[in-house]
Order: C-alpha cells, then sequence, then structure tokens
C-alpha cells in the first residue's frame, strides 16, 4: 500500500521544511509506503529553492512539481493528482494548520472501513467571528438550493480518498475548478471527521474577503444554471406588471380624462428596469465568460520545471 500527500505550495518558503519534518515524524513508525507531492504554485519567495534542497536531502520519497505562475490552489491540486501514484491520496495544505497526524487515521479508517471510499475533514469553527459565519451560513444555504451538488458546511480540502475517486477528479477537466463542488459532485461515500485547524505556523493566509465572495460566486455558477432561470423570472414579473400599469394608465386617460403627472413614477420605474436589466446581463455574462473561457481549451496548469516524476 502506498499514501501519496499532494502539498500545494505558494510562498510557503518558511513552512515546506516545518512540514517535511512533520511528516517525518507522523510517519516514523508507519508500515506503509508514502511519497510527498509538493507542488510550488509559482511562489515569488525561496519555496521552490527549499523545496530542491529537502529533495537533495532524500529523507523522504519526494516530487517536485513547480508551475510556470501562480494558477491557483484548485490548479496545483490537479497537478498534484496527476502525478500520484498511490494507493491512497492525501490533499494537505504546507502551512501545518492541518496536521500530519491526522492523515493517519484518515488512512486507519479507509483501511478498516472499505465501504467508504473518502475521509474529510471539515473545520471546527467554534471560535469563528459572528460577521463571517453569518456570510459562510448564507452562502452553504444559498448553493445548496440553487445547485445539484449538495456542500457539506465548512468541509475543507484536507482529505483522503482511494485511487478511483482521484482518477474521478481528474476526470472532470473544467478550467473553473470549484474542489468544494468537484468532491460533492463525483460523490462516492464519505465519512467526515471534524479538525481543529492550528494557527499557521509562518507567512499569511491568501484568502481575503474579496476573495472569498470571487470563490463563492465560482461555486455558484460552476454548479448550477439556475441564476438564468431568476433572469427569466425577473424579465417576465416585470413584463407582466408593466402590462398591468400600461392598462391603468390607458383606462385613467380614457375614463377620468386627466394626465397622470408622473415624473417620480418614470424615474423610479427607469432606474429600477436599468438595474434590473443588468443584473440579467451581468448574470448572462458569468456565464458567457465561462462558456468562453472554457472554449479555448487552455490547459490548467502548465509546468516550468518536475523533480522525481520519471515520465
Ligand atoms: N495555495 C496555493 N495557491 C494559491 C493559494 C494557496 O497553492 O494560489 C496553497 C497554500 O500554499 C496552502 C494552501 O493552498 O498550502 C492553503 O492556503 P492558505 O493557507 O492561504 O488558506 P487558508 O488555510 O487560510 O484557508
Ligand atoms: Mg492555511
Amino acid at each position: 500500500m502506498k499514501l501519496s500527500l499532494i502539498i500545494p505550495c505558494y510562498n510557503e518558503a518558511e513552512n515546506v521544511r516545518a512540514f517535511h519534518d512533520a511528516v517525518l515524524q507522523a510517519f516514523a513508525d508507519c508500515c506503509y509506503d508514502y511519497e510527498l507531492i509538493f507542488v510550488d504554485d509559482g511562489s515569488r519567495d525561496a519555496t521552490l529553492y527549499n523545496l530542491k534542497k529537502l529533495y537533495a536531502e532524500n529523507k523522504i520519497p519526494m516530487k517536485v512539481i513547480s508551475l510556470s505562475r501562480n494558477f491557483g490552489k484548485e490548479a496545483a491540486i490537479y497537478a498534484g493528482l496527476e502525478h500520484a501514484s498511490g494507493d491512497y491520496i492525501t490533499l494537505i495544505d504546507a502551512d501545518l494548520q492541518q496536521r500530519p497526524e491526522i492523515v493517519r487515521d484518515m488512512v486507519a479508517y479507509l483501511d478498516e472501513n472499505p465501504d467508504f471510499d473518502m475521509v474529510a475533514a471539515y473545520q471546527d469553527r467554534r471560535g469563528e467571528g459572528k460577521v463571517l459565519s453569518f456570510f459562510k451560513k448564507a452562502f452553504y444555504s444559498i448553493i445548496n438550493k440553487l445547485s445539484d451538488v449538495n456542500l457539506q458546511k465548512d468541509a475543507s480540502d484536507f482529505r483522503t480518498f482511494r485511487r478511483g475517486v482521484a482518477e474521478s477528479i481528474l476526470s472532470l477537466g473544467e478550467y473553473h475548478r470549484f474542489s468544494k463542488g468537484i468532491f460533492a459532485w463525483v460523490g462516492y461515500k464519505t465519512h467526515f471527521i471534524p479538525y481543529i485547524a492550528c494557527e499557521r505556523t509562518a507567512g499569511t493566509t491568501k484568502w481575503g474577503f474579496r476573495k472569498l465572495v470571487n470563490y463563492a460566486i465560482d461555486g455558484i455558477i460552476g454548479f448550477s444554471t439556475r441564476p438564468l432561470r431568476l433572469a427569466t423570472y425577473l424579465g417576465s414579473m416585470t413584463a407582466v406588471a408593466a402590462l398591468i400599469y400600461l392598462l391603468i394608465v390607458v383606462l385613467q386617460k380614457l375614463i377620468v380624462g386627466i394626465d397622470v403627472p408622473g415624473y417620480a413614477t418614470i424615474i423610479v420605474l427607469i432606474l429600477l428596469l436599468g438595474g434590473m436589466q443588468l443584473l440579467c446581463i451581468g448574470i448572462i455574462g458569468e456565464y458567457v465568460g465561462r462558456t468562453f473561457e472554457q472554449s479555448k481549451k487552455r490547459p490548467i496548469y502548465l509546468t516550468k520545471e518536475k523533480l522525481g516524476c520519471d515520465e
């Protein structure tokens, strides 16, 4: 049995050695083979340099894939999956927020439960701020209502799965990769375990509020076409309302014979309709844009350099 750990790294120069050593320690007495697959996601710091040093030390079987620029964590994971040779595959962050010890428990669980294909960790968020927690709740309820997949709240990318799951994930060649959705979409029997994220050992998180909002929109657009339906509904509803209002105005003119002095009404209607039209164009645009991106059939990532990957 062999385990492949995939570690996407973006500007993690201070963390890669600590991570490597933590794995060495956590897996010291384990009785199966394992390999580390570091994917350097176009880091601007010494991440690649440090990875090369670790590779030269040759303490753990290791692969290093260096992408030609920053393609994002999802693309880095894809690159790692393509190079993983293990029967079990683990996705784990480089910053030691996710302890390698947990991976051993995940593997043990899969070994003991042949009917399960994946063990996923979800973050225990008891200490989280109220505002962020509110937005997250809103996001999960919106996406679960709109899309065909059902996302487990707070489920992270930190997970271990069997080879078949990896192949299924690789078979989804979409350019905009929303991993939470992809994991839910491929299905398989998944066991969820809670974990408490530790503090980052060094460096900073790459997720700001704006990035999170964009990520949420990516998730909704990528796994549902219902926003388009919303545009249709909105349009039909306005059309009906406009028709009724037109009748009222005409009847008023014919029967009562007064001109409606509706300056305010007109302004409000113009603004309202204009806003709604822009919103709908925006929604359609999101889908058109994605279709355009996908139709170009560009690769999900490009590699600059590889170590330890025999082709
Ligand atoms: N990461 C990556 N490419 C990116 C952003 C992040 O490979 O464009 C990696 C990063 O190096 C880390 C993992 O993804 O190993 C998770 O990132 P981070 O710790 O910033 O996210 P958080 O833990 O705050 O959710
Ligand atoms: Mg982190």
